[in-house]
């Protein structure tokens, strides 16, 4: 609030702050007087706005008249917070930025000099700077410091805007990496949006890749090549050390040499090729669908196909061809992501009925080759046409949206989780019995059983379900038996009552 010149108010929140650091019980003196500081406050905060404060007014407004709603600045707001660096000569308007800001979880600092802004970046670095390009104090333009900026801190995203628009300053100011160019005059808010928006670019995260070669130069040549285009590359030329890097480092794709004349450990002096990497990457259900790319100087059919029988995603021949290499990369990571999206139930954010299939059979053969159990369950809302009689759709749809959630939340990421249909969801659970899939399951029934789905009416609703769990080997060694005899515990979960889980009986 000092900031904001509202010293008053300031002083006041610092009371009431003491009030309520103080470690003794409050007593009634204390609370009377905590409520004599918030009324006083609230006065202070009435008539700056009433005063018109430029721009003050939202926020200001926001908090003062509306006590009970929360504050734009909640605590995970807070501690996420990004700074913004405001440079610029126009303090008005970088006052009104300031407070546009904090709706947007946005901190800030101000510098109305270049010189200041200079001094500013010594002691501490911002997420994003949004800069003027004039100033009327000095010759010296913004794009000159722009290029100091770009020297010193290449990774700080920066916004420009000017009053002056010509074309040429636009060019150099893309030349220097600006990453937007707003023309003044402009809302806080828009600034504030495209703000916004390039702080969230800048946080995701790059693309990860994984590269195994046992030439060091391939690897060196890989790097000088791969790096200016954003990926964050690990390379590794001793095959030995593979898994370890690659739970590690979770890449989002890997390319491997075929050839790597590494040895698996002491014990064995079988050497290890990238087919066995990619055969151990297919038969593990986390990595099951990482993009692999084999790059060799083997181009001859049986080592393609070697290649391909091992399913890898794409086969590139060595001598490496830049182009075609990042062409190949950065298909094989869009495929990634759109296969995602497509995939994924809008309403509940759980798998679709096609790909809960396609990822429960990859389970379910990876099961019988390693001889490990797997648990199937098929869980249905208990009375949920009621809920859509009684409530409505939305309501209804409210309801399997909180439950697509929370049976994200409640199983493991390589577990499955998907609807199958309707109100009816299926979950594979690797390595599980059916005895800890009923406990996990028992925990996620008491969770949703305890939600309370607040109406727009005011009144409130509960929901179960119902589930029944099959287990590979012991209740069927196929998916359409394990889903039969699930089905069964599931029918005679409704009929004891529902609300409850039921385990498959042979
Ligand atoms: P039971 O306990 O025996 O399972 O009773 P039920 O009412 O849940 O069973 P029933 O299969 O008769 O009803 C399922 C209802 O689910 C009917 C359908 O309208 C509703 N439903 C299916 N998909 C959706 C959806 O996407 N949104 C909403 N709101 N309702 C859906
Ligand atoms: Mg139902
Ligand atoms: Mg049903």
């Amino acid at each position: 609030m000092g900031s904001f010149g509202l010293n008053e108010a300031s002083r006041l929140s610092r009371q009431i702050l003491q009030l309520l650091k103080q470690e003794e019980p409050f007593g009634q003196a204390g609370i009377d007087h905590l409520l004599h500081l918030i009324a006083a406050l609230r006065q202070q905060l009435e008539v700056s706005d009433d005063r018109g404060d430029r721009g003050d007014r939202g926020n200001i407004k926001a908090i003062a008249s509306s006590p009970g709603s929360p504050l734009p600045c909640s605590h995970s707001y807070i501690t996420n917070t990004a700074t913004l660096f405001i440079v610029d000569d126009d303090a008005v308007l970088a006052k009104q930025l300031a407070i546009e800001a904090v709706s947007w979880g946005i901190q800030t600092q101000t510098a109305t000099s270049l010189e200041q802004a200079r001094q500013s970046f010594s002691n501490q670095q911002p997420d994003a700077i949004l800069l003027d390009l004039n100033f009327s104090d000095s010759n010296e333009g913004g794009l000159a410091f722009l290029a100091e900026l770009r020297t010193q801190f290449a990774d700080i995203p920066v916004l420009v805007f000017t009053a002056e628009e010509t074309f040429i300053k636009r060019v150099k100011a893309a030349r220097l990496g600006c990453q937007c160019f707003l023309q003044k005059p402009i809302a806080p808010a828009q600034i504030l949006a495209a703000v916004a928006q390039v702080l969230q670019q800048s946080n995701q995260a790059a693309d990860r890749l994984l590269i195994v070669d046992d030439d060091p130069n391939l690897l060196q040549l890989l790097r000088t090549l791969l790096t200016p285009h954003g990926y964050q590359l690990t390379l590794l030329d001793q095959p030995e050390n593979f898994w370890q890097t690659l739970e590690q480092t979770a890449p989002d794709l890997v390319i491997l040499d075929v050839d790597l004349h590494g040895y698996d450990g002491a014990n064995s002096l079988e050497p290890l090729s990238g087919i066995d990497l990619c055969q151990a990457i297919r038969s593990d259900p986390r990595w099951n669908r990482l993009p692999v790319l084999f790059l060799s100087a083997h181009t001859d059919a049986e080592t393609i196909h070697r290649g391909f029988a091992a399913r890898a995603d794409d086969f590139l021949s060595k001598p490496v061809v830049a182009a075609d290499l990042l062409t190949r990369i950065q298909t094989r990571l869009e495929q990634r992501k759109l296969w995602d999206v497509t995939d994924i139930d809008e309403l509940t954010g759980v798998s679709l009925r096609r790909k809960t299939l396609q990822d429960l059979t990859r389970l379910l053969q990876l099961a019988k080759r390693q001889q490990q159990p797997l648990s199937v369950v098929i869980l249905d809302l208990d009375h949920f046409k009621q809920i859509n009689d009684q409530y409505g759709h939305k309501a209804g749809d409210r309801v399997l949206n909180h439950l697509g959630k929370l049976l994200l939340r409640s199983f493991r990421a390589e577990d499955v989780v998907g609807r199958w249909g309707g109100e009816e969801f299926v979950i594979g659970m690797y390595g599980s019995v059916k005895q800890d899939g009923m406990k996990r399951l028992a925990k996620v029934l008491h969770q949703l059983s305890q939600h309370r789905f607040i109406q727009a009416n005011g009144l409130s609703l509960s929901i179960t379900f119902s589930a029944g769990i099959a287990q590979f080997a012991e209740d069927g060694n196929d998916w359409q038996t394990l889903y039969q005899m699930a089905d069964a515990a599931l029918y005679r979960a409704k009929v004891q009552g529902r609300n409850r889980i039921v385990a498959a009986e042979v």
